[in-house]
């Protein structure tokens, strides 16, 4: 599926020189310090290459340098470093219990975020909403140098995958959405790109692309929230998110994991949907649609029945991350969400069925590792920024 980081024609020029930028960036992330002999070294790039594209980098401030290498012979290089100075990106997602926003640098570090937790309405009042927020977030005194690379949207839905159309988010009743029209009908004043995306593949974008150190083959990141959603990039240096045919990759709270059980919101039934999410663990457990689950059941912890809720659909989480394993086989499992925010009553079945079975079919001891993020709140946001960043690098 044609993406912007998809090359027009065998042979694209531009495509190449992306790639190269991709590759250069990625390495200086992931190695702050190398000269330009270094980063040839560690890319098999000639240092002719090299040397243009950091010229350009350089240039147009992602880049800096630092001190000279001390060597035993020949000419020393100076140390090459992501300019986290000079450029931001805004993300934002809107979830189905509120909006987060905010304005990363280059090295994924955060400059200003906002929340509310007001629960989105009608499309165009959240696009209001969300502008408003916006245009607050941009008076943050730390922005006022930078340059704005642009604008990421992360929504909690399927969207197309060749143009920017939510096609439907089930729990919040939004249907063929051109969100980021109705944000442009605001008239803001944000530069750069904008762009549409899934929740869960912006989270899992921003994880793999901002990734301390070298990144995994590839990573699955399951968003366990009032729904359940996965994405999935790979792609080393060129990091690429897998979309489907129709935008549904990843789709996970809709799988059928009991047939014939109860009514999902997308109109099926027995998806895993019903079985853990956060709309599901409200209606079990008589939660209020606009309390915090969190701390209304980190109230409530001591009552069988919320214990016994909770171990079952943790299970049913783990049953989740068992058929990513199988289906996907990702390097890495990032679980992440607001339903981790319920801590060990829900997550330690999910790991517990996970590493009981995930051996089971190549018999083998090698684990593939599952890291749990305690506090997702900013994650799709981030995400959406790192995509910013990404496309960004790519058309620069
Ligand atoms: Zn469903």
């Amino acid at each position: 599926m044609p993406n912007a980081f998809t090359p027009q024609a065998a042979g694209d020029l531009n495509y190449l020189k992306s790639l190269n930028r991709s590759t250069i960036l990625a390495t200086v992330r992931r190695h702050p310090g190398l000269s330009r002999a270094d980063i040839a070294t560690h890319t098999g790039l000639t240092k002719a290459t090299v040397g243009g594209v950091v010229q350009v980098l350089l240039a147009r401030g992602w880049l800096r340098e630092g001190e000279l290498h001390a060597r035993g012979g020949g000419r020393p290089g100076r140390a090459l470093y992501l300019d986290g100075s000079r450029h931001f990106m805004l993300g934002t997602e809107v979830g189905v219990k509120g909006l987060r926003l905010v304005a990363c640098n280059l090295q994924g570090d955060v400059l200003a975020q906002q929340q509310s937790e007001q629960a989105p309405t009608s499309p165009e009042a959240t696009a209001a909403r969300l502008a408003g927020m916006l245009t607050d977030l941009c008076r943050s005194p730390d922005l006022q140098s930078r340059t704005c690379l642009g604008l990421g949207v992360a929504l909690p839905g399927p969207v197309k995958p060749d143009a920017p159309v939510l096609r439907l988010a089930p729990n919040l009743g939004w249907v063929d959405v051109e969100f980021l029209d109705l944000l442009r009908q605001q008239s803001l004043e944000i530069a750069g790109s904008w762009l549409l995306d899934n929740e869960a593949n912006a989270a899992a974008f921003g994880e793999f692309y901002f990734f301390d150190g070298t990144p995994p083959e590839s990573i699955a990141y399951l968003c366990a929230s009032s729904g359940i959603g996965c994405g999935v990039v790979s792609g080393d240096n060129f990091p690429f998110i897998s979309r489907g045919a129709q935008g549904l990759f990843g789709e996970i709270g809709h799988t059928v994991l009991q047939p014939g059980g109860a009514p999902c919101h997308c109109g099926n039934r027995g998806c895993a949907e019903t079985l853990v999410s956060g709309w599901k663990l409200r209606e079990q457990l008589d939660v209020a649609a606009d309390a915090s689950l969190s701390e209304a059941l980190a109230r409530r912890g001591d009552e069988p029945r919320v214990k016994a809720s909770l171990a079952q659909a943790g299970e049913a989480l783990g049953w989740l991350l068992l058929n990513l394993h199988h289906t996907l086989n990702p390097a890495m499992l990032i679980l992440g969400g607001s339903l981790t925010r319920l801590g060990e009553p829900l997550i330690a079945p999910a790991l517990a069925y996970f590493e009981a079975h995930q051996n089971g079919l190549l018999r083998q001891p090698l684990s593939i590792p599952v890291k749990v993020i305690g506090d997702s709140t900013f994650t799709a946001a981030r995400g959406a920024a790192a995509e910013v960043m990404a496309r960004a690098a790519v058309e620069l």
